[in-house]
């Protein structure tokens, strides 16, 4: 059944009221439509923007049923949001992601074996969640990365083994909870691409990115990948489209890949929903990611997204607000506006924390060198290291 277009001047819902939420409702709302968002935070970023914020809990069936009755259509910003509640709202009202592939991207071990299905290669694993698979592990695993098999994000939730005595002592830590073990890879780059794909089976997607981690936390992406050969973006593009399409997708996926020293691009992770990788693409495209989330879960037409300009975004954390001597401060906006081509971007949260994301800041600019040595600029000012 081919569903109705949504048309501006209905109220479109969003599970979670982070900055995510807050990019998509920023995009719904310049589009007509007004907006309403399901958080339980007073202060949540895309609830302060939002015409509706309706403070609940993700399984609050009071809540749940305020944003069914409010909206002709329903969104996740939240990678989280438990799936039995998409399983309610989707059964009244269209809910894009859909809670089935939000739920194979919420298990690491589900998620590579979605990859496995989809014949996409992804780091060598084994799934830890009883004393005897752990010690049953193969030390060719080893050093690896310990992850646990939900909720983690940012690097949390993870660490870093290097023998037997380290993995057992750090599944300890992790509280025993089902985990995945992954051989730690030698990295040469890390990618992602952002795909969208509707309910007719149409698949359009964003340029292939580049990002840099610091501490498990995204800092830097470039668009144009600056080191990707164009065979390895192709292939990069087209296991992101394979997956969607297997998935049969309905909204926006990001996936994650890494580029092993070998010269192998290896898939790290899905996640159902737009991605920090790819919030350029709001100043760098005349279609955003978040005008992607807009379209497919109003059944509006997809067109393949064109990058007008090269961009360089920087993530905002929490460390900015505060001086060497610890004491906090405003990082230096008028210095970084003054620079050409930067587009500060704030999620409004009312208190830094380190590691916290406040915000970030994208460089357009005609070539990619050019947004690269802004960005390094920007980067000066800050205080950020170089990249
Ligand atoms: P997010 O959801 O915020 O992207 P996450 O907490 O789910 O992050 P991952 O993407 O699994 O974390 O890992 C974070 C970073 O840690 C990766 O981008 C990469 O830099 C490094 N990393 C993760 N797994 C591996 C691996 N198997 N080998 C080498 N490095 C890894
Ligand atoms: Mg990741």
């Amino acid at each position: 059944m081919t569903p109705r277009s949504i048309l501006p001047g209905a109220t479109l819902g969003v599970m979670g009221g982070g900055q995510l939420g807050r990019m998509f409702v920023q995009a719904a709302q310049s589009m007509g439509y007004f907006t309403a968002v399901l958080d339980p935070d007073v202060t949540s970023p895309a609830g302060l923007v939002a015409h509706y914020h309706i403070e609940a809990d993700y399984l609050d069936e009071q809540g749940l049923a305020q944003l069914m009755q409010r909206s002709a259509a329903i969104t996740t910003e939240f990678e989280n949001v438990p799936a039995g509640a998409l399983v309610t709202l989707g059964a009244h009202r269209p809910v894009a992601p859909t809670a089935d592939a939000v739920a194979v991207c919420q298990d690491r071990a589900s998620e590579k074996a979605q990859f496995r299905r989809s014949g996409i290669p992804c780091a060598p694993h084994a799934l830890i969640d009883t004393p005897e698979r752990l010690a049953a592990v193969s030390d060719s695993l080893l050093p690896g990365i310990l992850k646990t098999a939900r909720l983690g994000y940012d690097g949390k939730g993870q660490a870093v083994v290097a023998d037997r005595a380290a993995l057992a002592a750090a599944w300890d830590a992790l509280g025993q909870v089902p985990c995945v073990l992954e051989q730690k890879l030698p990295l040469a780059l890390e990618l992602s691409v952002v795909v969208a794909r509707n309910a007719h089976g149409d698949v359009v997607q964003l340029p292939v990115q580049q990002n840099l981690h610091r501490s498990g936390i995204l800092a830097v992406t470039q668009v144009p990948s600056p080191d990707a050969s164009p065979a390895l973006q192709a292939q990069a593009a087209a296991a992101a489209a394979q997956l969607a399409t297997d998935l049969q997708y309905l909204g926006v996926l990001c996936v994650e890949f890494f580029v092993t020293t070998d010269g192998r691009l290896v898939a790290n992770e899905m996640a159902p929903r737009p991605h920090n990788s790819g919030h350029w693409s709001i100043d760098g495209a005349d279609v955003s990611q978040f005008d992607l989330q807009v379209r497919t879960l109003c059944g509006l037409p997809l067109v393949a997204p064109r990058q007008h300009s090269a961009a360089v975004m920087l993530n905002l954390l929490g460390d900015l607000w505060f001086g060497t001597d610890g004491a906090e401060r405003s990082p230096p906006w008028p210095a970084v506006l003054a620079l050409p081509g930067t587009h500060l971007h704030l999620y409004g949260k009312t208190s830094a924390r380190p590691g916290r994301k406040m915000g970030h800041l994208t460089v357009t600019a005609a070539t990619p060198e050019a947004a690269r040595a802004t960005a390094l600029q920007a980067a000066a000012l800050l205080g950020l290291p170089a990249f």
